[in-house]
């Protein structure tokens, strides 16, 4: 039985990267969260998918363990997005956007899935996001999303109604800053805090995410690569992480949602390492806990200790 619903895009994805191209690979924001967070907890997939997808690629999901149940395929092609990163790594540059199948999904929910405690909706289109949180018959104890540039451009007020429903938002910080017309991350997430989220978590491609909470303010780093061969789905990878690890140990709590955010980092970490899922998709528990572990070491000092302070110079005194 899941406990995690997400919504969002399959996709055939084809990339231009400093490493080079690389066209057709699976993709889509549902499929990198879903096998992300398939590491940590039990995790449904709502989609949909054309006459083109290729079954192999719904059995790579189904032997993981994610329920595919909600991955409908009907008439016409596969969601397609072509990007280019060439200019810079921490941001795409679309190139092209072929919703396909995606333009008519109506996304309905089976009653198995209509009162999961955590639900993610990842980028697609705002309007489904909003129908299929419409759906859930008991609201979810955590409903998070994410969204993009585009949705920003053409479907705005859609998106601002969704975030009012949601309790967290993560956000790239170009498009925190598009959606809130602010010139700073940390005015940006102001404003969105303001629109009632519990919080925000802005990520900063190589630069890491920071978590603006209600309560507090948290910041991770991106874990040093020698290589980013491609960053696509990073983002969601951090969110399959970040939601995978709250819904694993049922905690919303503030320390759990430090930590979810590092195990965040983690997945996106390697969802870098290679072109489309082919790292993310190869780990196991040993490669996961070691990655944990050097995220700990690369953020560990001590504390002054017994209320010493920094040894500013007396001049400064007040
Ligand atoms: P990210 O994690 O932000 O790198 O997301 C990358 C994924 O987003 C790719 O696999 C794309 O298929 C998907 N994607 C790109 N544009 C859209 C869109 N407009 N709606 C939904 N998914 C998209």
């Amino acid at each position: 039985m899941p406990n995690m619903l997400v919504v969002g895009s399959v996709a055939y994805d084809s990339v231009d990267t400093p490493s080079g191209k690389n066209d057709n690979q699976l993709g889509g924001s549902a499929t990198y969260f879903s096998v992300a967070s398939g590491y940590l907890t039990d995790v449904a997939v709502v989609a949909v998918v054309g006459r083109d997808f290729d079954p192999d690629d719904r059995s790579m999901l189904s032997d993981r363990g994610i329920d595919t149940s909600g991955l409908v395929q009907v008439e016409g092609d596969t969601f397609r997005w072509s990007g280019s990163y060439r200019e810079d790594l921490n941001s795409a540059v679309t190139l092209e956007t072929q919703l396909n199948v995606f333009a008519d999904f109506a996304p309905e929910l089976g009653d198995a899935h209509k009162a999961l405690p955590f639900l993610f909706l990842a980028n697609i289109d705002p309007t489904l996001q909003a129908s299929v949180l419409s759906q859930m018959t008991t609201r979810p104890k955590m409903v998070a999303c994410d969204t993009m540039n585009l949705w920003i451009d053409i479907a705005r007020p859609a998106l601002v109604s969704l975030v009012e429903q949601v309790d967290i938002l993560l956000i790239n910080e170009a498009e925190a800053m598009q959606l809130t017309e602010a010139d700073g991350v940390a005015s940006a997430a102001d404003r969105l805090l303001d629109m009632g989220l519990r919080a925000v978590v802005i990520k900063r491609g190589e630069y890491g995410a920071v978590v603006f909470h209600k309560e507090f303010t948290f910041a991770v780093p991106a874990y040093p690569l020698v290589s980013v061969v491609d960053p696509t789905g990073a983002g969601d990878s951090f969110a399959g992480g970040f939601l995978g690890y709250l819904s694993s140990v049922d905690d919303t709590g503030n320390d759990a949602i430090r930590r979810a955010a590092v195990v965040g980092s983690v997945m996106a970490s390697f969802a870098v390492e290679s072109y489309g899922l082919d790292r993310l998709k190869s780990l196991n528990a040993t490669e996961i806990d070691a990655r944990f572990d050097a995220f700990v070491e690369l953020t560990r000092f001590h504390p002054l200790g017994g209320g010493q302070g920094l040894p500013v110079k007396s001049t400064f005194n007040s």
